[in-house]
């Protein structure tokens, strides 16, 4: 017997339609690439977006075209978001700091047909279009004004141009929710990137699972400040999500240094913010040399790289901010735990409660993990026992585009690469990509582990620990470190400070200092570039 309720397709239409039906006057507020800080609402964000469809049906784009971005957070890209999706076809973000033949090589992969960029990428687009072979149209995210006429890319049109010659009004198609809709590749560490392609089904219900309360706790009462970008992983869903509960945006463009964002967050009562921690270190460091404090500001989502604790720590104890550590991948729409604490937990002390924030968190409904051995046997959940973290649900991939019938899954799980444990109350661990895992003696020490202890050093800015080969031991960890500006840190005082954190064996066999550490388009340490740096270093003997 079937249920007999209405059987309606999840859509993304229906989240614009829903913003502007019942937020229609909530504000987004976007800082331009101009400079300037520009305003907007969800009422106008749909009549633009049923623009942007209207003039994708002028260019008789079919249903599944892809329309590519390159741009950064602001309310013409969120436009676009709805406008492409919504009317049947694929919006495909390409993170514009990957290098251009990189671009090439995904735009042609994609197949795009439109190419929409951002003024600051005007060079990448002149330097890329020839080589694009399947995109048709240009678009510059610009008022006409703002438009070279020597660019040298044929049939160049202004966005505000090409919307300006189209109506607002558009019925949106009734799709079947597992439509394509959004179009993401990885960051490509290890070989050539993969496309993960969104359906409306797993947008909608990857938004749902972020506004939980015990996830991203989203309100109509929140201002969201997306530092992570749109054109990573749809900014970690938060755009669908702030129109699924009716929630003000505000997007920082280009400016993601300390300062600038420290004042959006403070003009616009930004409730929450989102981003990678190398971010949060340029605000962190703002903060403390102006001596400032968070008047607005109650919680930060951080992720796509490990929190080291000192930055929940401050956070947290200094500015009153609640940190939620969370984990996910570009399979995984992104998000797959977040950490939050139970009921038991509330009466812990602020270091016991530490050690549960800085966990990748426990499970989000409608998406299940487990650890598992090499044998695929799962492994106990205890706090100790490591493995494989393997995940299944309704917005984790089946099958990368293009890659059909090569199904990346194992029984119906998608290993994610990355090595974790999980304690009694289900709280997941990462310890480490399994690449980066480095195995000394038998026994797998966590590189994890050992940043975060570095990173607790009053004098040390950054700390990247990577494996070395070692005749006996097959690999010894090494930590490479950034000192703070002006500060002074000799190798003696770095090991020292592991002494009674970490067991003997696992403390680093030596530290080398840097200038920098090499970071990926994503904001990520390239531990691959600095293995590549350090080829000609031996470990101490
Ligand atoms: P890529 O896999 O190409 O680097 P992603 O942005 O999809 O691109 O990265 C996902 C990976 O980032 C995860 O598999 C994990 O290794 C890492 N990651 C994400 N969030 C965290 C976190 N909170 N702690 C530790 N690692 C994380």
């Amino acid at each position: 017997m079937l249920g007999l309720m209405q059987n309606q397709d999840l859509s993304i239409s229906s989240l614009i339609d829903f913003a502007q039906k019942h937020h229609g006057d909530v504000e987004i507020v976007s800082r331009r690439v101009e400079g300037d800080i520009h305003r907007s609402t969800w009422a106008t964000i749909a009549h633009r977006a049923r623009q942007v469809a209207n003039g994708l049906d002028q260019w008789n784009l079919g249903s599944g075209a892809r329309v590519a971005t390159l741009a950064w957070n602001g309310y013409r890209h969120l436009e676009l978001y709805f406008g492409v999706s919504s009317s049947g076809r694929v919006i495909h973000t390409i993170n514009p700091r990957l290098h251009p033949d990189q671009i090439v090589w995904i735009a042609n992969h994609a197949e795009d047909e439109v190419m929409c960029f951002d003024m600051s990428f005007l060079p990448i687009a002149k330097q890329i279009h020839e080589s694009c072979t399947t995109v048709k149209h240009w678009v510059a995210l610009c008022d006409a004004d703002k438009l070279p006429t020597d660019t040298g890319i044929p049939g160049l049109l202004s966005y505000e141009t090409w919307l300006g010659q189209q109506s607002t009004a558009y019925a949106w198609p009734t799709l079947d929710e597992n439509t394509a809709a959004c179009m993401c590749y990885t960051s490509g560490t290890t070989g050539h990137p993969k496309a993960a392609l969104y359906s409306h089904r797993s947008t909608v219900l990857h938004a749902y699972a972020c506004a939980l309360p015990d996830v991203m706790c989203l309100s109509a009462r929140d201002a969201i400040l997306p530092v992570v970008p749109m054109f990573h992983v749809s900014a970690w869903g938060l755009p669908y999500s702030a129109a699924m509960v009716g929630a003000k945006l505000v997007f920082p463009g280009a400016a993601l240094d300390g300062k600038s964002i420290y004042e959006l967050l403070e003009a616009e009562k930004v409730t929450l913010a989102a981003g990678v921690p190398t971010v949060w270190q340029m605000l962190l460091a703002h903060l403390k040399t102006n001596d400032l404090r968070f008047n607005h500001l109650k919680r930060t989502v951080i992720g796509g790289s490990a929190c080291p604790p000192a930055m929940i720590h401050a956070f947290n104890d200094l500015y009153g901010v609640e940190v939620l550590h969370a984990w996910g991948m570009t399979e995984l729409s992104p998000l797959g735990t977040l950490s939050t604490l139970k009921n038991k937990h509330l009466s812990l002390s602020d270091e016991d409660k530490l050690k549960i924030r800085m966990k990748q968190g426990r499970a989000i409904f409608g998406l299940d993990f487990k650890i598992v051995d090499d044998n695929g046997k799962e492994q106990a959940h205890d706090g100790k026992a490591y493995g494989d973290l393997w995940v299944k649900g309704p917005w984790v991939i089946q099958e990368y585009f293009k890659q059909e019938g090569a199904s990346p899954l194992i029984d119906g799980w998608f290993p994610t690469g990355d090595v974790a444990t999980v304690d009694a109350d289900g709280y997941m661990q990462i310890t480490d990509r399994s690449k980066d895992v480095i195995k000394s003696g038998g026994e797998w020490i966590s590189s994890i582990d050992i940043e975060n202890i570095a990173m607790a050093h009053p004098e040390v800015l950054m700390a990247a620990c990577i494996g070395m080969p070692h005749p006996k031991w097959d690999e010894r960890p090494i930590v490479v470190v950034v000192v703070k500006p002006g500060a002074k840190l000799e190798r003696e005082q770095v090991l020292s400070f592991y002494e009674g954190k970490i067991a003997k064996w696992q403390i680093p066999d030596d530290v080398v200092f840097v200038e920098a550490i090499p970071i990926g388009a994503t904001g990520k340490m390239l531990k691959t570039k600095l293995r590549e740096i350090l080829s000609t270093y031996q470990l101490p003997a």
